[in-house]
């Protein structure tokens, strides 16, 4: 297979051992920096160009998408679809999970378990919406924020009207979120491949800290799943749309809630907490999945050609 990686650096852990795992499994691969795809949008023949090359051949597309390149990038993985390029993951599941506030509304629609959670627009609605959401302590959230940054935790509720206020008055975005204190500053990260929990991590933050993100100095240590967290970690994935993601949840009194689904989660640490091969994984579902739709492609041409014959 041609595969063809969509990444800005082809220096990351990930990125190399997604290389690593194609080429050990005889493939062909080439990282590609989706800011220098272009692209010719007709209906005919759709085409991507690369540093004045055209691109062709390609089977599969691995996209490594950041989040402050979503826009960009998944037009171009929509370009890719439209050549009939499997892609590990498609561009409407990553624009839908991006979006914090309308994965949360998508996950509790299917009765998915959630911290309790507000949004509103205007600041005379404040006060309602933070006891709605159960009162101080409460976490407010930027909804652009990553890896931890832009989440806030407000003890009181005086603190949490004057963060929400000074948000609202930058006209920035957020949610309100129940605060789920028993989860002690730690979360879980499930790694999810093609419907199934591949691999999990705890993830403990730094003293004092009840952010758990990696990126923020927490740690990563190995955990056994219950029933519960696996099967809500799989039916997330599956309400995303998504093939591959990180799912992270919190362990609160009222069961397994989500935080969010990651649609381009880090190697690293779940490789180096679970001693996994999960780059492995990634690249055995595309073969299974790229082969599945030559089969029925194949089946499609022979139904055709017998029908022609008679
Ligand atoms: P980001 O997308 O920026 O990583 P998250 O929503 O995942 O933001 O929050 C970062 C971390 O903060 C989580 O992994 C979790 O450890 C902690 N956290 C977030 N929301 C809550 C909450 N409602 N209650 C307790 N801890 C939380």
């Amino acid at each position: 297979m041609k595969i063809a990686i969509l990444s800005r650096n082809s220096k990351l852990y990930s990125t190399i051992r997604l290389i690593e795992a194609a080429e050990a499994r005889g493939h062909e691969v080439r990282v590609l920096d989706v800011k220098r795809c272009y692209m010719n949008i007709t209906s005919h023949n759709p085409s991507i160009s690369y540093r004045g090359e055209k691109l062709t051949g390609f089977d599969a597309v691995i996209p490594r998408i950041g989040a402050s390149v979503t826009f960009y990038g998944t037009a171009v993985l929509r370009q890719f679809e439209m050549m009939n390029v499997f892609p590990l993951n498609e561009s409407v599941a990553i624009s839908r999970s991006r979006d914090k506030l309308r994965s949360v509304q998508l996950l509790a629609r299917k009765g998915i378990g959630l911290p309790v959670t507000g949004f509103a627009n205007n600041p005379d609605d404040i006060e309602d919406l933070i006891s709605q959401v159960g009162g101080a302590p409460l976490v407010i959230k930027l909804l652009e924020g990553t890896q931890g940054i832009g989440v806030v935790l407000a003890e009181t509720h005086n603190a949490a009207e004057s963060v929400i206020q000074a948000f609202m008055g930058l006209n920035a975005n957020i949610m309100i979120q129940e605060f789920i204190k028993e989860a002690g500053g730690s979360d879980i990260r499930c790694l999810v491949v093609d419907d199934k929990v591949v691999a999990s991590m705890k993830r403990q933050g730094t003293e004092g800290d009840f952010r758990s993100n990696l990126h923020r100095g927490g740690t990563a240590s190995l955990i056994r799943l219950t029933p519960e967290e696996r099967s809500t970690a799989v039916r997330a994935a599956q309400i995303m749309g998504l093939n591959v993601c990180g799912v992270d949840l919190l362990r609160s009194n009222h069961g397994p809630v989500i935080m969010e689904v990651n649609s381009s989660p880090g190697l690293q640490g779940i490789e180096s907490a679970s001693g996994k091969d999960i780059a492995g994984l990634i690249i055995q579902f595309i073969e299974k999945r790229t082969q599945s739709l030559e089969n029925s492609k194949d089946k499609l041409a022979t139904r055709t050609r017998t029908r022609g014959k008679g």
